[in-house]
C-alpha cells in the first residue's frame, strides 16, 4: 500500500496542498479526479519527493519515503509517468526503456523487463531503433508509459497519460493502465478524462482547491450527483 497522510505543500507562500490523505492499494488503480489548478500534478510530485513537503508523510509498503535519499524513492518501488511524456526526443525508444531501468534493483532485470514491455506494447518493439521524437503523440505516450515500467515499480503514478490523444489511442491507452494491475502494480492515475476513468478505477478522490472533498469506489463516485453534474456533464 502506498499511503499518503496529512500532506501538504507549498510554492513559497502560496499554499498548494492541504492534510491529503489517500492509499493507492496494491494491484489496483486509484483515481485522482480534480479541476484544473486543483493541485493534482503538484500531489505527484510531492509524492515521488520531487518537490518538498510542508507537512505529512508519504509511506511505501510501510517505508516512509521522506527518509530515504531521494534515489532511493525509485528503488523500493515508486515510478512517475509524468504529464507531457518528458521523452528523450533525440534517442531511440530503445534507449529511452534502457533509461527507465536506471535503478539498481531494476538494471539487473532490465532485458527481461524489456521483453515484457515490448511484449505489451508491440508498436513499440517495431519501432524500437526509432526516434521518440518522431513517434506519433500515442505511441509516445505508450513510450512513457512503457520507461515507467521498466523502473520495476510496485506503484506507479500517472499524470494525465490521455492528454493530446485520439479517442481511439485514448481507449486502448485505458486498457492499457487496466493490463498495468495484472502485473501487481498499484496505479494512481490523475486524469481529465472521468468518464473513462472510472471505467476502469477500484476507487477515486476528488481533488478541489488543494484538499480532498470527497472519496469513494467506483459505485459510489459514478452514483453521486457532484460527480455526475461537475465531471460527467450528465
Ligand atoms: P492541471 O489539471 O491544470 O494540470 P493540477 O490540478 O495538476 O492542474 P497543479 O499543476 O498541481 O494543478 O497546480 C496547483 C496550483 O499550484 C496552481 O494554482 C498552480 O498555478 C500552482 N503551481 C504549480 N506549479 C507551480 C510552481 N512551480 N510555482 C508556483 N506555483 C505553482
Amino acid at each position: 500500500m502506498l499511503e499518503i497522510d496529512g500532506l501538504g505543500a507549498a510554492y513559497g507562500e502560496a499554499v498548494v496542498l492541504r492534510d491529503v490523505s489517500l492509499s493507492v492499494p496494491a494491484g489496483r488503480i486509484t483515481a485522482l479526479l480534480g479541476p484544473n489548478g486543483a493541485g493534482k500534478t503538484t500531489l505527484v510530485k510531492a509524492i515521488a519527493r520531487l518537490i518538498p513537503i510542508s507537512a505529512g508523510s508519504v509511506t511505501l509498503d510501510g517505508q516512509d519515503l521522506q527518509e530515504l535519499p531521494i534515489h532511493r524513492v525509485v528503488e523500493v518501488g515508486l515510478a512517475v509517468v509524468p504529464e507531457g511524456r518528458r521523452l528523450f526526443t533525440q534517442m531511440t525508444v530503445e534507449e529511452n526503456l534502457q533509461l527507465g531501468a536506471f535503478s539498481k534493483a531494476s538494471r539487473p532485470q532490465a532485458k527481461t523487463t524489456m521483453d515484457l514491455v515490448y511484449d505489451r506494447f508491440p508498436r513499440l518493439k517495431e519501432r524500437s531503433a526509432q526516434k521518440a521524437g518522431t513517434l506519433s503523440g500515442g505511441e509516445q505516450q505508450m513510450l512513457a508509459l512503457g520507461r515507467g515500467l521498466m523502473a520495476k515499480p510496485h506503484y506507479l503514478l500517472m499524470d494525465e497519460p490521455s492528454l493530446g490523444l485520439s479517442p481511439l489511442l485514448t481507449t486502448q491507452m485505458f486498457e492499457l493502465i487496466s493490463s498495468i494491475t495484472e502485473l501487481g502494480v498499484g496505479v494512481l492515475l490523475v486524469e481529465q478524462n472521468v468518464a473513462k476513468t472510472l471505467e476502469i478505477a477500484d476507487h477515486g478522490y476528488v481533488l478541489e482547491q488543494g484538499s480532498i472533498v470527497q472519496s469513494g469506489d467506483r459505485e459510489e463516485l459514478l452514483g453521486s450527483e457532484r460527480i455526475r453534474e461537475a465531471y460527467l456533464a450528465l
